[in-house]
């Protein structure tokens, strides 16, 4: 087939045409497969409230995001928190329908991404009461309804995030032994506590069978280290991946002696790095979120700060023969972490993460890595929870990518370099596909 040469006039055309039709690997999400068991809406709320797979218009409504915004709205003065945390799913779902999209324009990013997502399943936004919705929702099956989402969404592989010390996850692990992987998912080994926490990683692990000490002891890090390797192979894991605060630093000072960040410190160096080098798997470190600031709000009392980016220099240099996956959560961080990349190969920076997952920002960030960094970074993730937010998120990025995009090839076209069709698609698929692939398979 003939390429097309780009114009000043065409190109915009033909980078939303790439970008529509490059299947999507979502390298992070929260989302699972129904095999980790669903909360079935009914007339008095949701059963299997345990299940992992959250998808429909309840959970999309009642997702942290806009529990978040209606407690600005009608403030815990007016609706105690305990009375709203008391409420079932459902009429929570109400209340938030009601304050946030019915009595004021649903402007907000997370309102907006309700409102693609319905017109992406052909559903009218204008409803008052979520009674079509739910009765739309209540005809799907989840399996199907997940390649439904993927083909509307164009994500072709979906990455879970799959928490290896919260007891639902694990214990849905250790049943699953004889049920074969679901293809369109890959899992993630989720380690927190080992780093963050190991005195209660360690307890877990002692209970779990491993020979793990109390203190992070030769004897302990072999067999975290075998407890890692255990659990890399069930879940046939893509990447070992952590959360940390903006606090978190690397190497702590010689004056430390915080215990917990030093046993974290030595389980990173003598467990955690060793296995991923030996599996050839990267680190994935997401830096930035302060938990729980108004606890009350539980998932959405979370909070951003400015976090270090030396310290993410100091393990690049120090462990070449480490990969590491690196997203920071503050606007602040972005500059100085772009900078960073250009100095490690074993550094691939992804994804606008969480509060940064909005179009403003998106399209900022991405201007100033493609400036940076060439096509060599990971532009976007969803980080979706619920299934239903894939349908809103990567459309919304898609946009702010392809404005990006557009703009930067106009100024090479103004240079006189002669670009294609073809040069265009290859560009997209790495950003949206293939950094990602090749750097696992670096
Ligand atoms: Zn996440």
């Amino acid at each position: 087939m003939e390429d097309i040469n780009l114009t000043l006039e065409n190109v915009a055309s033909i980078v939303q045409h790439a970008l529509l039709h490059q299947p999507i690997t979502d390298m992070h999400t929260h989302l699972y497969p129904p095999t980790f068991g669903t909360p079935v809406p009914n007339r008095t709320g949701h059963t299997d409230t345990s299940g992992l797979m959250l998808w429909g218009i309840d959970q999309t409504l009642t997702y942290h995001y806009l529990v978040a915004e209606v407690f600005r709205v009608v403030p815990a003065t007016q609706l105690p928190f305990e009375a709203f945390w008391k409420m079932t799913v459902t009429q929570q779902a109400d209340h938030i329908w009601k304050t946030l999209f019915v009595q004021r324009t649903p402007i907000s990013e997370a309102c907006r991404g309700v409102l693609t997502l319905l017109e992406r399943l052909g559903l009218d936004p204008n409803e008052k009461t979520l009674d079509s919705y739910r009765r739309f929702f209540s005809q799907q099956n989840p399996d199907d309804y997940i390649n439904r989402v993927m083909e509307l969404s164009g994500v072709n592989s979906i990455t879970m995030t799959n928490p290896v010390f919260d007891d639902n996850e694990r214990q849905r692990w250790l049943g699953m032994a004889n049920r074969g992987p679901d293809a369109r998912f890959k899992a993630v080994l989720r380690i927190d506590p080992i780093l963050r926490d190991y005195p209660t990683a360690a307890r877990r692990l002692h209970e779990w069978g491993y020979a793990v000490e109390p203190q992070p002891s030769a004897q302990s890090m072999a067999e975290v280290r075998r407890f890692l390797g255990e659990w890399l192979d069930r879940q046939q894991a893509i990447y070992i991946a952590i959360s940390l605060p903006p606090e978190w630093t690397y190497p702590l000072g010689p004056g430390t002696t915080d215990a917990a960040a030093l046993a974290g410190q030595t389980m990173l160096e003598q467990a955690v790095l060793p296995v991923c080098r030996q599996r050839k798997l990267p680190l994935a470190m997401m830096i930035g979120s302060r938990l729980r600031v108004q606890p009350q709000l539980r998932d959405a009392g979370d909070m951003v700060g400015r976090a270090d980016v030396s310290a993410v220099v100091n393990l690049c240099l120090r462990h070449p023969e480490n990969k590491f996956l690196i997203t920071m959560l503050a606007r602040e961080n972005q500059h100085e972490l772009c900078v960073a990349a250009r100095k490690f190969g074993n550094l691939m920076i992804f994804g606008c993460w969480w509060f940064l997952n909005n179009p403003s920002l998106i399209e900022e960030i991405t201007r100033m890595r493609l400036e940076l960094l060439g096509t060599s970074f990971i532009p976007q993730h969803s980080d979706a929870r619920v299934l239903d937010q894939l349908l809103y998120k990567w459309p919304h990025s898609r946009a702010c990518i392809q404005r990006a995009l557009t703009d930067k090839y106009r100024d090479l076209l103004h240079t006189g370099l002669r670009l294609t069709q073809s040069q265009v698609q290859r560009d997209v698929r790495l950003l949206l596909a293939d950094n990602f692939k090749d750097f696992l398979a670096r």
